[in-house]
């Protein structure tokens, strides 16, 4: 499998999701610290604190699964699923290059935790 076209996507996604991450929980924490001192507002802030925190979490979940793909792609063993080693569909990588499980088991997965991650 030539995996240079997934390293380059993995490695500028990690580039984007790292300052992203960064700057998503920067802004949260500022927040809140206005609505603790300004107690008028603080049902807002918080509501704005709390999506932010959600959308980093998001991020950083995905960012930490774009760098074990990269991991992956230095050990050879990228583009097979994780949990019984065979290949994942091209589309999928295509979609989502840092996917770390197959069809079969990402629809498992998305059954047991009943959410889904964006793009995949
Ligand atoms: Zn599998």
């Amino acid at each position: 499998m030539n995996t240079e076209r997934y390293k380059h996507r993995l490695l500028e996604l990690e580039r984007d999701l790292a300052a992203r991450t960064r700057s998503e929980t920067a802004l949260g924490r500022e927040q809140t610290a206005d609505s603790a001192r300004d107690s008028g507002d603080a049902g807002t802030a918080d509501e704005a604190a709390s999506e932010d925190f959600t959308e980093a979490e998001l991020d950083s979940t995905v960012l930490k699964q774009v760098r074990e793909a990269l991991t992956r792609i230095d050990e050879g063993t990228f583009g097979q699923c994780v949990v019984d080693g065979e290949p994942i569909e091209e589309k999928r990588l295509d979609a989502a290059p840092w996917s770390p499980y197959c069809l079969k088991h990402q629809t498992e997965l998305d059954a047991r935790t009943g959410r889904k991650l964006p793009t995949m």
